[in-house]
């Protein structure tokens, strides 16, 4: 019986299953783990193709049928809370992990934060997704959804999302639709974030009044001069600006705050 707590809501739809594991391609001697394998949906096509699968999943009683389902020979299983996980724990020095996971959508972007602050492990992740969430990470500048989720991802993360999924792929049927999200970290990141904590803190004000300009709902950080030094126009909003605006604005505010 599936389990509401533990976000529970299982993949029962071959076809779907199977644009799953043809986007992911795995290929054998990967490293690849699942996150919330439940009752091995996604994991035997993962399991098929890298021939070995570390899975983490939080609730007891689908840990001894995930065992005789795959034995544990070559499926790896940790009964752990991903939240706490640490990946790095998986893979020696210089080894990188793929990640995928149909996650609990009430802890999804937590986790998937996560795993971001371990991109040094991981080549990419494959993540079901509320599609409302899927499609605020994947956002441009100037739609409406752009905002805080698509800054924060995509300052780290190449997004792209790759299919929807209704809401009949799921026993039981959840309330929201899904989709099918990539993220690839980028090493070295494009535009490096001095002050991550600064930078946040200027994202969430800009959006946080998204109606207002700039030189309005950022006048707590940033002067005049910055915007001059930035050449970013303190009369655009929020939305009107891209991730890498973003970050030059972070840094300069940054830089003028340890001169003081
Ligand atoms: N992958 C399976 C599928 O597609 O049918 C199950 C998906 S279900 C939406 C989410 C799974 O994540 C459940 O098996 C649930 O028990 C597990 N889970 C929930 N919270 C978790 C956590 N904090 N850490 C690891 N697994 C968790």
């Amino acid at each position: 019986q599936p389990r509401k707590r533990f976000g529970q809501n299982f993949l029962h739809d071959p076809s779907v299953i199977a644009r799953i594991h043809a986007a992911i391609a795995a290929q054998p001697g990967e490293r690849l783990v699942e996150i919330g394998p439940g009752q091995g949906a996604i994991t035997a096509g993962l399991l098929t193709a890298a021939g070995a699968l570390d899975v983490i999943e939080l609730d007891r009683d689908l840990i001894e049928p995930l065992r005789q389902r795959f034995g544990s020979n070559t499926l790896r299983i940790h009964n752990s809370d991903a939240l706490q996980f640490d990946l790095r724990t998986l893979v020696s020095a210089g080894e990188r992990l793929r990640v995928i996971g149909n996650l609990p959508y009430n802890i999804s972007t937590p986790l998937m934060f996560h795993f971001l602050d371990q991109a040094d492990s991981i080549i990419d992740l494959h993540l079901m997704l509320q599609k409302e969430v899927v499609e605020r990470i994947v956002a441009a500048p100037g739609n409406k959804v752009y905002g805080r989720l698509s800054i924060m991802v995509q300052s780290r993360c190449q997004a792209s999302c790759l299919f929807r999924i209704g809401a009949g792929a799921f026993t039981p049927t959840p309330k929201v639709e899904s989709a099918f999200l990539r993220l690839r970290p980028l090493q070295p990141l494009p535009y490096p974030i001095d002050n991550p904590e600064l930078h946040f803190r200027l994202v969430a004000a800009a959006f946080g009044q998204r109606r207002k300009t700039l030189r309005n709902s950022l006048a707590e950080f940033v002067t005049p001069a910055h915007f001059a030094a930035t050449e970013i126009d303190p009369k655009l909003r929020a939305e009107n600006l891209d991730v890498e605006s973003y970050a030059r604005l972070a840094n300069a505010v940054n830089a003028t705050e340890l001169a003081i």
